[in-house]
């Protein structure tokens, strides 16, 4: 058996972990001349989005032996909308570190592998085909599934970041919800540390480009941050993304070819969350390569996920400022952070999804 995994980010890692777990060295194939070489930025993971599972990151370690260490957990989220704020607190998860950092998520799981690992890779999955048995898509997007005519996408988003500098709790995070700097989308804080930490704007792509302007949008955030935070933002680094594509590969897999990560369908539509459905995708490609598991069956609760979270997404682009005033009034009640709290184990997305389906219709 030949394993060739194509991309060393978080699904193609944590697969090369399992196989090796069972022996089996694969050979990994990365475009980048390092793994993690790209913009350094904070990400979350909020355990009521992974549900059944109720702690991930222990749910990883325990069934897995992944150990990944987060910046920080996350105990308090202030969500602001136009007019109002609501603060939960509570065991919501985690913040992480991504990209170039030496403690980002992909470079914790490069240091538990041996296998090999061929940097500024040119290799086409046409030209692995030649020479291995199995080969894991790991990319990071849909482009090979699309190519092979397996991929559905529902959305594109534009991400805007950068990072400041100020006072920060790093256990607490800060959302808003305003379509006039974050139509249909969101926009988060994040601290690195108590002295830094990261601010973003992420939207969806559907209004005709000629009527955004994202410097607008992203200059208005920044004033708003700075009112609701009350700190200067002293900004020390940018990025920006656009046509960030969000959809789900049809068929998991084809052959012995492995759909994976953002290939598979990871990111979750309604807020972006990938990292924890691409490595369990990983997971489950090596398990069924070890037969040791069916990938289609493995992977089935992650597409429900997908599917709840997509409804979520079309539910929530409904709503204007006014709206979003009063689903922010309801987060301040006390019932909501018990709810949101990682100890309450009910699927928050399908019992959601359930809920919103016939108001989604056009
Ligand atoms: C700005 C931003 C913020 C996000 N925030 C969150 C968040 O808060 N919470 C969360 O859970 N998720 C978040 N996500 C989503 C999450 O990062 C992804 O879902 C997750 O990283 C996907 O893992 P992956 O293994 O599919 O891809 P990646 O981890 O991106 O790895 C893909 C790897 O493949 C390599 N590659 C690409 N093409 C090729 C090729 N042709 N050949 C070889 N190698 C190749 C890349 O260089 C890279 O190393 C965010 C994403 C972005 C962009």
């Amino acid at each position: 058996m030949k394993v060739a995994i194509m991309g060393a980010g978080l699904s193609g890692l944590a697969c090369a972990i399992i196989l090796e777990q069972q022996g089996i060295y694969p050979t990994i194939f990365e475009k980048r001349s390092r793994v993690g070489d790209r913009f350094v930025n904070m990400e979350n993971i909020f355990n009521i989005l992974e549900r059944p599972v109720s702690d991930s990151l222990n749910y990883l370690k325990d069934t897995y032996g992944i150990t990944l260490k987060p910046i920080s957990e996350v105990k308090e989220i202030t969500a602001h909308s136009k007019n109002r704020k609501g603060h939960l607190k509570g065991n919501f998860g985690y913040s992480n570190i991504r990209g170039r950092h030496e403690d980002s998520f992909e470079n914790q799981l490069l240091l538990k592998i041996k296998s090999q690992i061929i940097y500024n890779s040119q290799c086409s999955y046409n030209e692995l085909l030649k020479d291995y048995s199995h080969i894991v898509i790991a990319t990071g997007n849909g482009e090979d599934a699309a190519s092979m005519k397996n991929y559905t996408q529902d959305l594109q988003v534009s991400i805007i970041g950068a990072t400041i500098g100020g006072e920060f709790n790093p256990s607490h995070i800060s959302t808003w919800y305003n379509n006039d700097f974050a139509p249909k989308g969101y926009g988060y804080l994040v601290p690195f540390s108590q002295s830094r930490a990261q601010i973003s704007i992420a939207y969806p792509e559907y209004i005709k480009e000629d009527r955004i302007d994202k410097d607008e949008l992203w200059s208005r955030f920044c004033q708003e941050v700075q009112e609701d935070v009350g700190n200067n933002l002293n900004i020390t680094d940018n990025f920006s993304i656009k046509g960030y594509k969000v959809g789900i590969c049809k068929k998991p897999k084809i052959n012995n070819t492995y759909f994976t990560g953002n290939c598979f369908g990871a990111i979750m539509p309604a807020y972006g969350c990938g990292q924890i459905p691409a490595m369990l995708t990983g997971i489950y490609a090596a398990l069924d390569i070890c037969r040791k598991g069916s990938y289609d069956e493995l992977t089935k609760p992650l597409r429900q996920s997908y599917e709840d979270s997509l409804v979520l997404r079309r539910g929530l682009e409904k709503l204007d400022n006014d709206k979003l005033d009063v689903l922010v009034s309801i987060l301040n009640r006390n019932l909501t952070s018990r709810a949101l709290d990682k100890s309450v184990e009910f699927n928050f997305l399908k019992l959601i999804s359930k809920f919103l389906k016939p108001f989604i219709r056009d």
